[in-house]
């Protein structure tokens, strides 16, 4: 039978998972499409983690008006989606008396795009605040409304939510081509199959460009991946409190140094303009360019308190800023083309892309709106998703009730992070269900601590091979072609119960 919707999305990451939220709220058949085994994979996953307050867009441009209206949406969607949120304010830190004026400049910027609460404060100060800092620091720009969040968790619960208000997902479904009546789009082709649709938007994050040049949409427009490489310390070695950028560059915001929610620092990211969207390897000269960048900050960094390392890919796009007075700055597309019915299109949506995603998912709806389409809002929409048990973040008593409910919880199956069996067994069972390694890992965290996963690896994959019914051969680290295990040598009794 044929596939029939009101909205296709393309891309699961949190920009298309926030607009599926969105649209869930309205009496629309909506579907959210993506190519991965999992949502999230993408930007969405490998990056620095901050709401950003705002001080770094030009004045004017549409990078600027959607950080500063997402991150003051961040508190009540973080509540309703009950993800952790921490708006525990960010600076950035002047080193030596030179790099001290750009701090005004900056603070100047964040005055014109409206950033509330910024001060400038001594470098005393600042290291009274962080005393691992550089002694030779100056002063640094204090934005109280920075903030930290779990970008992968807010991506989750965004689609969790959607679904649980009617939204359909699709997994493993790659968008193809655009299925056309004269000028109006009418459908998508997909590796499953056409799904038929009245309106799609294009959320594919380093692939938007490739979407919109299929409905001949900006054939000028490119994005380029720029590569952040990034290390993650042990928190006993590197007790980092706060979110510290260095003073911006030309290209980045720099190498900075910030405490992260799950408690490991993280220090990076690298910025290499690159071709292969899907190169996301690290490098022995990026890893150095960021360890030198951390040890200007904060001198007693080492090396060998790396717990491990990762990089994640920009999705830099070449649309010009329209604001006034702006020489270059990439800015992002947020647009109903004209000469195309049907498309609400998405580029260049790089950083402060996680900050601004519910406030894109926002201006989407209200494009839809102006377009014509009546948005009713259906009766029973809930906006709130209900979290799951995160043992080792419960108190002692509740651990106790919940472990005598169901005995899975008093198995530890991750140690490093204490992640327990009942909590796995909940994600492959989870409204976007973990069936992957690595689905798992993004969702509790386990083998993302000190050992890497040696401990818990052997014994996930015993769990979701009797979860998923499916012999341990055919368990992935993160979908086909990734396999763990090659062949059985023999028979080995289940362990631990496991
Ligand atoms: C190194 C780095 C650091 C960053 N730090 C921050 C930060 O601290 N704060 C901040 O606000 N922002 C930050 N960002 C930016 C932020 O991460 C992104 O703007 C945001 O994640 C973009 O989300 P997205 O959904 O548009 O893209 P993605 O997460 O990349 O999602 C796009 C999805 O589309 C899917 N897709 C692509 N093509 C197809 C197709 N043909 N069919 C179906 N699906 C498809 C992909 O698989 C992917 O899942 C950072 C980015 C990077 C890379």
């Amino acid at each position: 039978m044929e596939e029939r919707f009101d909205i296709v999305i393309i891309g699961g990451g949190v920009v298309g998972s926030m607009i599926a939220r969105a649209l869930a709220r309205y009496r629309l058949r909506t579907v959210l499409i993506e190519k991965e085994s999992d949502i999230g994979m993408g930007a969405s996953f490998a990056n620095t983690a901050i709401v950003h307050a705002g001080y770094d867009p030009h004045p004017g441009s549409l990078k600027a008006e959607m950080n500063l209206r997402g991150n003051a949406m961040w508190d009540e969607v973080a509540q309703e989606l009950n993800v952790p949120f921490e708006r525990c304010g960010d600076y950035v830190v002047a080193i030596g008396p030179e790099e001290l004026p750009r701090l005004d400049k900056l603070m100047e910027q964040g005055r014109r795009n409206g950033v509330p609460g910024m001060r400038v404060i001594s470098g005393e100060e600042m290291r009274k605040r962080e005393p691992l800092l550089n002694p030779a620091t100056s002063g640094a720009l204090w934005a109280p409304s920075g903030g930290l969040c779990e970008p992968f968790s807010a991506t989750l619960a965004s689609a969790e939510n959607a679904i649980q208000n009617g939204a359909r997902l699709m997994l493993e479904t790659a968008f193809i081509d655009f299925i056309w009546q004269g000028k109006r789009i009418i459908g998508v082709q997909t590796s499953r199959g056409p799904l038929y649709c009245r309106w799609v938007v294009n959320a594919a994050g380093l692939f938007a460009d490739e979407v919109m040049h299929k409905a001949g949409v900006r054939p000028e427009f490119k994005i380029l991946p720029r590569r952040g490489e990034y290390l993650v310390f042990d928190e006993a070695e590197v007790p980092v409190k706060n979110v510290l950028f260095p003073v911006p560059t030309k290209i980045s915001k720099g190498i900075l140094v910030t405490a992260s929610l799950h408690g490991n620092p993280l220090v990076g990211p690298t910025a290499q303009t690159g071709t292969d969207k899907e190169d996301r390897s690290t490098t022995p000269p990026g890893l150095d360019e960021v360890i030198r960048g951390a040890q200007k900050m904060i001198p007693s960094i080492n090396l060998r308190h790396t717990i491990a390392m990762f990089a994640g890919l920009r999705a830099t796009g070449n649309a010009r800023c329209q604001a006034p007075g702006v020489a270059y700055q990439a800015d992002f597309i947020i647009e109903i083309p004209a000469g195309v019915d049907g498309l609400v299109n998405l580029g260049g949506i790089e950083s402060p892309g996680l900050t601004s995603a519910p406030a894109i998912a926002q201006r989407v709806v209200a494009l839809l709106k102006d377009a014509g389409e009546p948005l009713e809002e259906k009766v029973d929409w809930n906006p709130l998703r209900p979290a799951r048990p995160r043992f080792n973040r419960l108190p002692r008593a509740l651990q106790s009730q919940l472990i005598a409910s169901d005995p899975r919880y008093g198995r530890i199956v991750c140690r490093c992070e204490g992640i327990t069996e009942g909590e796995i067994v909940a994600e492959i069972h989870g409204p976007v269900p973990a069936r992957t390694y690595d689905a798992l890992k993004r969702r509790t965290w386990a083998g993302m601590g000190r050992c890497q996963g040696s401990f818990d690896l052997p014994r996930v994959v015993a769990i979701l091979s009797r979860e998923l019914g499916i012999s341990p051969i055919e368990i992935t680290k993160k979908g086909p072609g990734s396999e763990f295990l090659v062949r059985l040598t023999k028979d080995v009794e289940a362990e631990d119960g496991i």
